[in-house]
């Protein structure tokens, strides 16, 4: 055990970032659950970024790529290998920028590094005048996790303004592909074993004041719906079809169902809020009970949206 963490020391040590060993997630999620990540790198480049994906696949240690981590559930014993954080201020500038990279007609494109929160972006596209992020309001996450997870609200999702998606691929080799090429669905893409270092954003100019109004009436309709003041990671059953996953939650009477400090929100039944202390145990068994009960009373099997992550 002392060797292979000293190998992984050894390993990382080639790096310019930051490392940190033993850094625990609950610090990282928004359920504010889960415990160490075995090492915890925030890349400093797109550089440190390939060689952290190299070492990863040619050593065979797990590699988990870390956004703001609001779509998570990391386990109690935490996360095995190295986690890449991408949404800190350790990590690079060049996974924190946003710029104009051109102008056509009434388009405008924006290139946004995967570390940069959505609701900041979201700020920089209201304050230039820009159009087609107003659906992400109240999303927390960050645009690297968006683009994975094809983030929406209100009928539009993330898919809908991407012109490209800079990756790098398992051999750690960076590449622009246009999101034509991507295949994209509900709340997923065919992303897999890839980091996402940034995208390119499709956006209209538009007026800043209805922009605006229109965030803030998605902002509202967020703070009625959602339990904002407590701890959780969001939906954590995608909708089957469409039928609302919390209305099943809702009709077998799971609405405030509590195991240990995991408890159904009162407020949106899709919604499990970590009322203090709940470990990543309590929210599992409550999953498994709210699964087993809706396939048993309704027949119909939900799948997570959320990501179970670690040992
Ligand atoms: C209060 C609340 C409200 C929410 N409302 C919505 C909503 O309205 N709509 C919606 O779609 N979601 C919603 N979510 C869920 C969540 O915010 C989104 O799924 C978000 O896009 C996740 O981004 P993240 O950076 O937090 O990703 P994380 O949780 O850090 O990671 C999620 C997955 O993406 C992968 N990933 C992250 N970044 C990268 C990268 N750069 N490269 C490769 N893989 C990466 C991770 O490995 C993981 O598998 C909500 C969550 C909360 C807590």
């Amino acid at each position: 055990m002392i060797k292979k963490r000293n190998q992984l020391r050894g390993l990382l040590s080639e790096l310019n970032s930051t490392v940190l060993f033993d850094e625990p997630m609950n610090k990282y999620t928004s359920f504010s659950i889960g415990g160490p990540a075995e090492a915890m790198v925030f890349p400093r480049d797109e550089r440190d970024m390939s060689k952290i994906i190299h070492i990863a696949r040619v050593e065979k240690i797990p590699l988990f790529i870390l956004g703001k981590g609001s779509n998570l559930l990391v386990s109690d014993k935490g996360l095995h290998g190295i986690v890449a954080s991408l949404s800190s201020n350790l990590s690079g500038e060049c996974f924190r920028q946003i710029v104009q990279t051109k102008e056509l007609n009434n388009r405008v494109y924006l290139y946004a590094g995967a570390g940069v929160a959505l609701t900041r972006l979201l700020r920089f596209t209201i304050q230039n005048g820009l159009s087609g992020l107003e659906f992400t309001a109240g999303i927390p996450g960050s645009f690297g996790g968006a683009v994975i997870m094809n983030a929406g609200s209100y009928g539009k999702e993330i898919k809908d303004v991407l012109d490209s998606v800079r990756i790098i691929d398992r051999d750690g080799c960076p590449a622009d592909i246009p999101a034509k090429d991507i295949s994209f669905k509900y709340r997923g893409t065919a992303i897999h074993g890839k980091a996402i270092a940034g995208a390119v954003l499709r956006l209209r100019k538009g007026d800043k004041e209805k922009i605006e109004k229109t965030v803030q009436e998605n902002l509202l309709m967020k703070k009625k719906s959602q339990p904002l003041n407590k701890p959780s990671a969001g939906s954590i059953f995608k909708n089957p079809g469409s039928t609302r996953a919390w209305e099943l939650i809702d009709s077998v009477g799971m609405r405030g169902a509590s195991v240990g400090g995991a408890c159904v929100s009162p407020v949106h039944a899709n919604f499990i809020v970590n009322t203090g202390r709940a470990t990543a145990g309590d929210v599992i068994s409550l999953i498994r009970q709210i699964g087993s009960r809706v396939e048993k009373d309704t027949g119909i099997t939900l799948e997570l949206e959320v990501k179970i992550v670690g040992k």
